[in-house]
């Protein structure tokens, strides 16, 4: 079995996110940290793994061969999984051999590492790319980048229930929508699917326009049947993904000292900041009430440690 016997559902606290800068746009965010699920396999990466496991485990799979970078939050928590419960993974890696603080770890944790080059990583959605892999390792099952898809949605939907239970406990009887950072959009279409046009779901999204992140959340929205689904995407790429610049970091380093919440400069620094953006333009109504998800990340954030 790759999932564990009892799920391991790990519980995120929802806390009220308070920074002068909302005060004064008369906006209240809580903030569900995804960060503090645990120390190793932190952020939306898990729920994006649960209903992958499952397959897998249906399928008689012994292990997980999934892709990503050398800084891959996705790998990092797939690979810490394996070690802890028991299943083998492989990673398949854009580029060419290098030693990131990520990549170290993802060893430590016993994943077996190919780097498949830049051309050969751009190979990735044609069809075919898996046929030689699953010759290789006809034991494993293959999980997209970043653990996308409906399964990886389907394991997000818990979230709105995960936040609807501590409301309460912040003195919310509900809240206007949702602002999340977007990499491939599957943790929001989870949130779309589970809302299913109740609350607005807003992804900021990391990665510039030609990213296929629409299409990627359309596909899942009408794989699952949904019709009305309510959300909207905003960019926060900054001119790409990865990169960063002296006015995120300054953002990220006064975030931290205000309300001693870590940020990371790829995902929910700039979503944060993109959220900032859109209240200096008016684009929330004073009142207005969203949960901010903290989606983790912390640890690709030691491969920028100079800058930060
Ligand atoms: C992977 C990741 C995201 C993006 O999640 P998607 O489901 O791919 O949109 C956002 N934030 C962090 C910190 C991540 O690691």
């Amino acid at each position: 079995m790759l999932l564990p016997p009892n799920h391991w559902l790990p519980q995120a606290p929802l806390d009220r996110l308070d920074l002068d800068w909302l005060a004064a746009a008369g906006i209240q965010v809580a903030i569900l940290r995804l960060d503090l699920i645990d120390p190793l396999i932190s952020g939306n990466k898990w729920f994006k793994l649960i209903e992958h496991l499952k397959a897998a485990d249906q399928a008689g799979a012994q292990g997980i061969i999934s892709l990503g970078g050398a800084h891959s939050n996705h790998l990092h928590a797939l690979a810490a999984a394996g070690q802890r419960f028991g299943f083998t993974t492989v990673g398949l890696l854009r580029g060419h051999p290098q030693d990131t603080p990520t990549v170290n770890d993802l060893q430590a944790f016993g994943m077996q590492l190919h780097w498949l080059g830049f051309g050969g990583y751009r190979a990735r959605h044609e069809a075919g790319f898996w046929t030689p892999w699953q010759a290789l390792y006809p034991d494993l099952w293959p999980v997209p980048e970043g653990g996308g898809g409906l399964p990886g949605a389907e394991g997000c939907v818990q979230l709105k229930a995960m936040v609807s239970e501590q409301l309460n406990g912040l003195g919310w009887n509900d809240y206007d929508g949702w602002w999340l950072a977007c990499g491939t959009g599957t943790t929001l279409a989870g949130l779309v699917l589970a809302e299913a046009g109740e609350h607005p779901v807003y992804g900021a999204l990391a990665v510039p326009d030609d990213h296929g992140v629409a299409q990627h959340v359309e596909s899942i929205v009408q794989e699952a049947g949904l019709q009305l689904p309510a959300y909207e995407l905003f960019d926060a790429s900054r001119g790409g993904f990865a990169k960063v610049d002296p006015p995120l970091l300054d953002f990220i380093a006064q975030t931290e000292q205000a309300c001693g919440i870590p940020l990371e400069p790829l995902y929910t620094g700039k979503a944060l900041l993109t959220l900032k953006q859109q209240l200096d333009t008016g684009r929330f109504a004073r009142g207005t009430r969203l949960i901010f998800i903290h989606t983790g990340g912390l640890q690709g954030r030691r491969g920028f440690h100079s800058q930060l």
